[in-house]
Parts: structure tokens; sequence; C-alpha cells
């Protein structure tokens, strides 16, 4: 028997971002890759292209370099259509289709399996986009006892499937996959990605070896962006998107949108014209409370907001600007006499606002009216 063959592993990734993946290749090829492994880093930034990359490595049954991007193992990886390979958070109302094996095959009905699909596509069309699922969308324990029935079938193959969005697992899914990650079955690996890993149950966090992905430089971002759109990221959305690339796309989708009115919502309530900035905020975020891409587009907006705050102070302290192009739009008056702690208070409320909102304490037009008379209420 002569030496086996080591194995060439190629997972391409961003400068700043190879730290990570170099210790992953290394696993690979030691084959000691982790059976359940957990990917955590911000919005936006390349998590599930690089567990769609590790998924694809994982199949892949080339025998020197891989993957190799033929064989049966790689077109499975590639295929949105093998749902297998994902666990997808869902509202419930999509958890509670039918499933494939329930309806007769003639039928062109959705099921959860066609949903889930369709959000696979989502991912593979962009999967730095970071406003892909429903709004309420969770793992419930119906998701994880169809995704432990798909490993009662005995199988060589090497299975791998990818939970995105982690956190959005509760307490009792999260209770029966910790059941699956204490016996993984043999060959099979789980990748979860997650915003954040303190989000998840801690016995589940201990069960997986987690790596952090760093958010992109900004000259990675400015590239990456560039491959994305074919155009110059602007200097707001660069300073905005925090190196995610997620986030630079999709407020790059709403700048012009969002922008007036964060200025309009910072001027108007420092001059008490409530009645103005009230309306104004009607007119934009009226018709798109209800679906999640409004709710997405509300927190960006408070973002913007907070973003806007910041900047004065640092304008006030000689700092550049994090948005250069809309904070220098602010009345000089507002630039100059805004002071510290009415800037300290007005930013404790957007944020304030915004956890209220994400967490569907409030309606959204109602937090974002309370919040427009509030904001900079109190000693001037
Ligand atoms: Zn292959």
């Amino acid at each position: 028997m002569g030496k086996k063959l080591m194995i060439a592993y190629d997972i391409q990734s961003s400068d700043s971002q190879k730290t990570s993946t170099q210790k992953l290749i290394a696993a690979l090829c030691e084959e000691r890759f982790p059976q359940a492994l957990l990917i955590d880093g911000p919005k936006g930034i390349g998590k599930k292209k690089l567990a769609m990359q590790i998924m694809q490595a994982l199949m892949c049954t080339h025998p020197e370099k891989r993957p190799c991007g033929n064989c049966f193992g790689c077109k499975l990886a590639l295929t949105p259509g093998a749902s297998e390979n994902w666990l997808i958070p869902l509202t419930t109302e999509e958890t509670n289709k039918k499933t494939a094996i329930e309806i007769s095959s003639k039928s062109k009905a959705e099921t959860r399996e066609s949903i889930t699909v369709s959000y696979i596509e989502k991912i593979f069309q962009n999967p730095y986009d970071i406003n892909y699922l429903a709004s309420g969308a969770i793992i419930n324990v119906e998701l994880i006892r169809s995704l432990n029935a798909r490993f009662s079938l005995k199988e060589n193959a090497v299975r791998c499937v990818i939970i995105p969005e982690a956190e959005k697992m509760n307490i009792q899914a999260a209770n029966a996959f910790l059941k699956t990650l204490e016996e993984v079955p043999k060959n099979t690996y789980f990748i979860l990605t997650t915003i954040s890993r303190d989000l998840l149950l801690a016995t589940i966090r201990s069960r997986c070896s987690a790596i952090r992905l760093e958010h992109l430089e900004n000259d990675e971002l400015k590239k990456e962006f560039f491959n994305a759109t074919q155009k110059e990221i602007s200097p707001d959305v660069l300073g905005f998107a925090l190196g995610s690339l997620g986030r630079a796309l999709f407020f790059d989708e709403l700048e012009e949108t969002l922008t007036p009115v964060a200025l309009n919502m910072i001027t108007d309530s420092f001059q008490k014209n409530f009645s103005n900035i009230i309306l104004k905020l009607q007119d934009t975020f009226l018709k798109s409370q209800k679906d999640s891409a409004g709710l997405e587009t509300i927190l960006i907006f408070l973002d913007v907001l907070n973003f806007i705050l910041t900047d004065i102070t640092r304008y006030q302290t000689g700092v550049n600007l994090r948005m250069p192009i809309v904070s220098s739009k602010l009345p000089k008056e507002i630039l100059e006499q805004m002071t510290p702690p009415l800037i300290q208070n007005a930013l404790l409320k957007v944020q304030d606002t915004a956890k209220k909102i994400a967490d569907k304490i409030t309606s959204p037009q109602i937090a974002l009216a309370a919040l427009a008379i509030r904001l900079f209420d109190g000693e001037r």
C-alpha cells in the first residue's frame, strides 16, 4: 500500500477572512473537520458563501483536488434544488405547508420543500443578501424533526446540512437539535451560521467548533461591491456598510429614499416641526410596514439616523465623517449647536426604538412618530 495522497483543498476568501479559512482548510487536510461547525460574524459578510464552499469541499470525492466542481458530490452541493442540504428558517405558515411526501407527486401545490428551495435559490443568487427571509421566520421543532427524519436512512456518502441564521432556532427546536448534535450520524456535517454565538443555547454552542469571520476591509469591500454591481461604491454606502457587502448592497438600493428622510427627521425634530416629519415618515414607510422588506428597511433607516447623529459628534471633534455626503447637508446651526448630551440622548432613543420594532413590541409607524417627537426633548 502506497502512502495516502494528500488532498488539496481550495476555499476562496478575502484577505481579512484568511485566518479563519486557513484553519478550516487545515482541518479538512488533516481529516479532522468538526461535524458541527458554527460560523459567527456580522450580517452580510459572507458566512453563507463560506459555508457553501465548505459543503462542496466536504461532499466532493475527487482524489486530489477538492472541490473539483465536476463530481456528483460537487454537483449536489451546487444544486439549489437539493433542499436536504439546508435547514432554512420559515414562517409558521410556511412550515405548516404540506411536505413533498404528503402530497401526490403530480400535484403542483406549494410544499415546504418548494418554499425552502425558493429561499436556497435566493441564497445562490446573492449569498450576501441580508433580507432574504420572510419576516418572522424561525426554525421550529417541526423543521428539526424533519431534518432528523432524513438521517434515518443508512447511507455512506458524506452529507452536509447548512443551517443559516441559526439564532432563529426557538427553544424547543434548539433542545431537539441538541439531541441530534449529541449523536451526529457518521459522515454527516452541520454548518451553522449566526450573527452572534451568544444568541444560541450554551449547550449547542459547546457542541460546535466555532470560528469567527471578520468583516471586510474597506479596500476589499470596494472591490467586492464593484464585482457585484459593476459600479463604484459611494462614500456614504462605504461608511455605512461597516465592512459588510450585504449591508452595502441593501443600503445602496435605499440610499436615495432613506437619507433625505433621515436628514429631515433630525432637522424637523430639532426645530419642532413635528407635523412635517410625521407626514413624511408616513409617506415613506406606510406601505411597507407589514412585509419583511419594510421592517428591515425601517431598521436600516434607524441605523442611518444613528450614523448621522454620530457624525455630528465627529464633526464637532474634527474626526472624519462616516457618511460625509449626507451628514454635511445638515444645517450649520445643528452641526454647531447640538450639544453632546442631546446627541447621546437621541442615540439612546434611536436604539430603543430599533429594539422595540425588531422585537415587534410596537408598530413601526407609531414607534417612528413617537421617536420624531421625543428625539431631542429634554434640556438643550
Ligand atoms: Zn467534486
